[in-house]
């Protein structure tokens, strides 16, 4: 229970990875605050399975790419909490597509939510944050290798690991850390979308055999929001098997 009294916000809990964080850190004793999007039933049963071994679950509705839904979701944190300690900027979704057929909307979409959305609400939850605190982005394999339509994806994630050592430079005066997970080929539904015979090639590219799941994220998550990880900040570090595209 090493989390034990620390209030942790997760974006993006309804499913996939932020799912599996939300559950995991509350696990280890936080209270976690399921932040979801348009999947209000995803976010309640994520809730129900942090009740059911006995944690605190509060849940709050907020389109991180919108500046008032984030303020008006702080509100409600502050309201209740007064405080946040771990923030894990998880909400992001992918629009692919090469860019000489990308739309204005495809790009803008995906920055939005990725990028901006991680600036929206890393700085609202920076007013909450006492010393000590810590933020942890979720960046990507795309950051590091490119990959092939995904341009916008991958400058999100590539613009979370420069975001993620300027911010930590700033508020290392606080004690506060700032790091990033950069996911290889994790099974969810934004996977579970990839056609299988590119399933096949991206398994064939990782050492270890077989794609991630949601848990060797989360695993990493809570060592980098525990006492266990204060002396790291500005770095990024990568749970992908190996794997390079
Ligand atoms: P997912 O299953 O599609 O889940 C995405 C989550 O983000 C959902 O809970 C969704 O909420 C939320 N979300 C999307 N847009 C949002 C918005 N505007 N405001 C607030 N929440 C929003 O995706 P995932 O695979 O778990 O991915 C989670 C994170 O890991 C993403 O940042 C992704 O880029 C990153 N990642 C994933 C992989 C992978 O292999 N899966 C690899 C590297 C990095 P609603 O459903 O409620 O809208």
């Amino acid at each position: 229970m090493e989390l034990k009294d620390k209030i942790a916000l997760v974006t993006g809990a309804s499913k996939g990875i932020g799912k599996e964080i939300a559950i995991t850190l509350a696990k280890r004793g936080a209270a976690v605050i399921v932040n979801y999007n348009s999947d209000a039933k995803g976010a309640e049963r994520t809730a129900e399975e942090i009740r059911k071994s006995n944690g605190e679950a509060f849940i709050v509705k907020a389109n991180v790419a919108e500046r008032e839904e984030v303020a008006s979701m702080f509100r409600e944190i502050g309201k209740k909490y007064g405080r946040v300690d771990i923030l894990v900027n998880n909400a992001g979704i992918t629009q692919d597509r090469t860019l000489a057929k990308m739309s204005d909307e495809e790009w803008d979409k995906v920055i939005g939510v990725n990028l901006t959305g991680a600036f929206n609400v890393a700085r609202e939850a920076l007013k909450l944050m006492p010393e000590g605190g810590r933020i942890i982005n979720m960046s990507s394999i795309a950051a590091m290798t490119g990959n092939f339509g995904q341009t916008n994806y991958a400058a999100t994630k590539a613009g979370l690991i420069g975001f993620t050592k300027s911010l930590a430079k700033e508020v290392g005066k606080r004690r506060i850390t700032v790091n990033a997970v950069a996911p290889g080929f994790i099974k969810t539904e934004m996977t579970d979308r990839i056609p299988f015979l590119k399933r096949k090639i991206l398994l064939s590219l990782i050492p270890l055999g077989r794609e991630g799941t949601a848990t060797d994220v989360a695993d990493a998550i809570v060592f980098l929001a525990s006492e266990k990880s204060s002396y790291i900040t500005g770095e990024t570090i990568n749970i992908n098997g190996g794997m390079s595209l």
